[in-house]
């Protein structure tokens, strides 16, 4: 077996991954804001799962399907409110696949 095939890439580990949408129950909100602060400002280039973007108007949205609930955006925004963090309900959420 040649090196690259022992190896794989972060983003074909993540791929094999599998998320349970909870409808309507998302668990990561975010408050409603004018203008972001510094720190959620750069959640849309920290989350690893690309959940947060800034929306044209400047002020930034999640999506918070495929989170990997790694808790970055929990430790720098929801002490300031900015967000309120739950994990998702049992059988929801991330299904982590190794190997
Ligand atoms: S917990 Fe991690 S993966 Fe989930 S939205 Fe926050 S930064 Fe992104």
């Amino acid at each position: 077996m040649g090196i690259e095939a022992q190896f794989q890439k972060v983003e074909e580990k993540l791929y094999q991954n599998r998320y349970l949408v909870d409808a309507g129950q998302p668990h990561i909100k975010i408050a409603p804001h004018e203008k972001p602060s510094k720190n959620l400002l750069a959640m849309t280039h920290l989350c690893p799962a690309g959940c947060y973007t800034e929306a044209e108007s400047g002020q930034v949205e999640i999506a918070a399907d495929g989170c990997l609930e790694c808790g970055t955006c929990r430790v720098l925004c929801e002490e300031t409110g900015e967000i309120s963090w739950n994990y998702p309900r049992g059988g929801y959420g991330i299904l982590f696949k190794f190997g």
